[in-house]
């Protein structure tokens, strides 16, 4: 095993991986209270104050509620870009010493090897992460509206890719949200739906790439079993065997993935 990771939840209510690799600990995004974020970390056995980073890919509330207070508390430094920083509105003391990450340039945290790439979404600059140690690679993105190549290349040949189904497009459209809602999550600078989140996945999965994790799943817009069947028949269609795919929630951690 190289890399292991844990969702510890998913979805417009608050998201938080955690992953390790190469001796460090690193929360991938941080949406839930400080509170929230110790619960779960410590429901998968991991203590708070043990993490080397929170790394964060854009500043909506869902993927940092909880960033500044836990940065703080814990001692964990926060990495994002300058512009995410900016618009988060953080306190550089107390969120600890921002550490500034740079689209396309690698940086490393123990024997962690990261490469942020941006991603289309309508916040001040949204990136998503590879990881990469000892060989194994795992691909992060959520909160996308379409697949540029910068996310095609960034997620290319991952042995673990996290992923978002976002809805169904024909929930979304049949269902409660307003208009103008609908017209964001479906906008080029929105939400992945789960037919083009199926086609993402088999463009950048190759033989080596044996888990599907599908996350930030709409719970008025979308179900797993819909999001996991879109994903497999993706596959299937293509006549290539489809990886495993698991559908992240939103209540309760994951288990633990290895790679
Ligand atoms: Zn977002
Ligand atoms: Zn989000």
């Amino acid at each position: 095993m190289a890399i292991r990771l844990v969702v510890l939840g998913s979805g417009s209510g608050g998201n938080a991986t955690c992953i390790e690799g190469g001796g460090a600990r690193i929360l991938l995004d941080a949406g839930f209270s400080s509170r929230e974020l110790s619960a779960r970390l410590s429901a998968v056995g991991i203590e708070p104050h043990r993490l080397d980073a929170v790394l964060i890919t854009h500043e909506h509330a869902d993927h940092i509620r909880g960033a500044e207070l836990f940065s703080g508390r814990h001692r964990v430094p926060i990495y994002c870009t300058s512009e995410t920083f900016r618009a988060a509105g953080w306190d550089g003391e107390r969120a600890r010493a921002h550490v500034r990450v740079q689209a396309d340039v690698p940086f490393e945290i123990g024997g962690m090897s990261i490469t942020a790439f941006p991603v289309p979404h309508d916040a001040m600059h949204t990136v998503g992460f590879a990881l990469e140690c000892d060989g194994a690679r795992v691909g992060y993105a959520t909160d996308l509206g379409h697949c540029g190549g910068a996310v095609r290349e960034g997620l290319r040949g991952c042995d673990l890719l996290v992923l978002e189904a976002n809805h169904d497009v024909e929930m979304l459209r049949a269902g409660p949200y307003p208009e103008v809602v609908k017209q964001r999550v479906l906008g080029r600078f929105g939400h992945l739906d789960n037919e083009t989140a199926a086609d993402l996945a088999r463009e950048v999965a190759t033989d080596a790439t044996r888990l599907v994790v599908l996350a930030h799943l709409s719970r008025t817009n979308n179900r797993p079993d819909l999001a996991v069947r879109a994903a497999r028949l993706g596959f299937e269609a293509a006549g290539r065997r489809a990886p495993a795919i698991h559908p992240a929630g939103q209540s309760a951690p994951s288990p633990w993935f290895e790679v």
